[in-house]
């Protein structure tokens, strides 16, 4: 066949399928325009999964009449027109695409009034082409109505799945966006009869409780960090360590409030959870990750589905770190075993109305608890159980055992939370902490050290280090932090300036330089402790407000209960 240029209807056609897979994507694509149109209330209405009808409607600005047939051209967008904006695109849409390729593949009819006119305008194409148009009085904002989905694509509509399956993809999207928009009243119709609204009072636990129902809702903890320095913030809910699922689709993310998907936001959220979930069991999380708009390429899939971050591995430890922090906060000892019968036993609150959709959704299967706690199991959260030294593994881990069963203690976690402690005790009896040197020691440090340094000056030396420029990214060394004791003092220094670059994103400054010293002066793993050694760092660790974790937020012990070993040696 010779090379010839596409009829535009067929180009058209080619164009759509990228844009519009499925009713859900013209959801998404017709939300996002309401959003971008400053909302309060967005309706969704389908009938038969969105096939047969599918209908917008927000209270928005609208569009002048004038530019209504603009509207659905290719490329015609009214978000962006230069280079610098598409670079930092504020807004949900930005390629114009969207209007013509649900055209094309639909009957659409548009209706819109700007506020301050008094009639509005209404448009029908069929196919991609015009069949009327003209003023029309309608409500302030605008409808989309599409019907007869695919309708001239028999291929793509054959690909759908089972009305119920396309409907269950649009509840999904409505209330991913419901969750993180909790100031715009959501809707739902499905088949005549509502099955989702929010209540768009701002509240983002309210959003959740409609979108998960009161139990789950109880359940979810509420993250919240930031990192001034970079401009990045994460806020939403985490599952409690109890509230588990058996796949992945219940973390939901968006970036600037636009919902993406990526795999690296669901590793950065499993890695928060290590060690307080069992294997093949996933967390539910619903966050929003808050950063500059030039950081991330929002234009890099045609459903703007995925993203592209400028810093990928900053925006995994942010999200990691933001998680584990909520987690560690609100947990209590880890048990390896059994779920945590802490969250389980929250109570349902019941003076929430539950809404048609969360209710179905807590009821279901979908969310699991477990059903009953073993009665042996509740570890108290504070102070850390008394507990017993059996002996060491792996020169690593103190084997303990307590009135609750069996703990094993990670040596250099447990001292790290008792040096930190220490130091930030001292800190407030405003004891000295430092520790002159014989003579002063000359370290050389890399840029980015020196920049920490700089930026952390006043912490360091509130726990002990003095030092003075030397020249040329050198400094003299003149104390340490006094917990250090013999080792080398340089790569001490080294040490707390890593780590503390490493650490310093959503947490304190204070709190990061005291996490780094203890974790440089820690006993380390791989190193043979004796008995007296062992009970001591028990008994200080025990002595300590936080037991459970170290100060980077890792838990110091794990459980491994009674209750579960009987059960395991089936003596239960
Ligand atoms: P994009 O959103 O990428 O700009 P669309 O094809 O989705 O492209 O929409 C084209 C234009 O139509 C938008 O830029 C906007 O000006 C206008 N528009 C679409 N939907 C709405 C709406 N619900 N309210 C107000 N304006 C809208
Ligand atoms: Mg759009």
């Amino acid at each position: 066949m010779p090379i010839k240029v596409l009829p535009s209807d067929l180009a058209a056609k080619i164009a759509a399928g990228e844009v519009v897979e499925r009713p859900a994507s013209v959801v998404k694509e017709l939300v996002e325009n309401s959003i971008d149109a400053g909302a309060g209330q967005i309706t969704v209405e389908i009938k038969a999964g969105g096939v047969e009808l599918l209908k917008v409607s927000d209270d928005g600005h609208g569009i002048p009449a004038d530019e209504v047939p603009v509207a659905f051209q290719r490329h015609a967008t009214s978000k962006i027109d230069s280079q610098e904006q598409l670079d930092a695109i504020a807004t949900m849409g930005f390629r114009g695409e969207a209007l013509p390729s649900i055209a094309a593949v639909s009957r659409t009819v548009l209706a819109t009034r700007q506020p301050l006119e008094s009639a509005g305008f209404r448009m029908e194409l069929l196919w991609g082409e015009e069949v009327s148009s003209g003023s029309q009085g309608c409500p302030q904002g605008t409808t989309v109505e599409v019907s007869d989905l695919f309708g001239n694509l028999p291929a793509r509509r054959k690909f759908l799945r089972s009305s119920s399956a396309e409907t269950s993809r649009v509840q999904e999207l409505v209330s991913r966006y419901a969750l993180v928009f909790p100031a715009v009243r959501f809707q739902l119709v499905v088949d005549g009869r509502t099955s989702f609204t929010s209540p768009g009072n701002g509240v983002p636990r309210e959003a959740l409780l409609a979108v998960y129902g009161p139990q789950a809702a109880t359940a979810m903890l509420e993250v919240h960090a930031e990192d001034e320095a970079n401009g990045y913030q994460v806020d939403g809910f985490a599952g409690a360590p109890s509230l588990t699922r058996a796949n992945r689709t219940y973390m939901t993310f968006f970036v600037n409030r636009r919902w993406v998907q990526s795999r690296m936001l669901s590793f950065a959220v499993e890695e928060a959870y290590m060690g307080l979930l069992q294997v093949k069991r996933y967390p539910l999380a619903s966050l929003n990750i808050s950063m500059p708009y030039e950081d991330v390429d929002v234009n890099a899939h045609p459903a703007k589905r995925e993203v592209r971050f400028k810093d990928e591995s900053r925006v995994f430890s942010t999200v990691q770190r933001a998680v584990r922090m909520v987690l560690v906060a609100e947990s209590p000892v880890p048990m390896l075993t059994s779920p945590n019968p802490e969250y389980a036993a929250a109570p349902a609150t019941s003076f929430f109305p539950r809404s048609a959709f969360g209710g179905a959704r807590s009821g279901g299967s979908a969310l699991e608890y477990p059903a009953s706690a073993p009665p042996d199991a509740a570890v108290p959260r504070r102070p850390a159980p008394p507990l017993k030294v059996v002996g060491q593994l792996k020169l690593t881990y103190i084997v303990a055992e307590g009135a609750e069963g069996m703990f094993l203690v990670d040596q250099h976690a447990a001292h790290e939370r008792v040096l930190f402690d220490r130091i930030c005790q001292k800190i407030a009896q405003r004891e000295s902490q430092s520790q002159p040197l014989l003579g002063p020691v000359p370290v050389e440090l890399s840029p980015a050290q020196t920049d920490t340094l700089k930026t952390n000056r006043e912490a360091l030396e509130n726990y002990g280090f003095q030092f003075e420029p030397f020249g040329d990214g050198s400094y003299l060394l003149r104390a340490v932090p006094a917990i250090f004791g013999e080792g080398d003092p340089a790569r001490a220094l080294l040490d707390v300036l890593d780590m503390t670059a490493f650490e310093g994103l959503v947490r304190q400054k204070e709190d990061v330089t005291a996490a780094s010293i203890a974790c440089h002066g820690a006993i380390r793993a791989g190193k043979s402790l004796t008995e007296p050694e062992m009970v001591a760092l028990l008994e200080q660790l025990e002595a300590t407000p936080n037991p459970h974790t170290c100060p980077h937020g890792r838990p110091t012990m794990v459980h491994f209960s009674s209750f579960h070993m009987e059960r395991e040696f089936g003596r239960r």
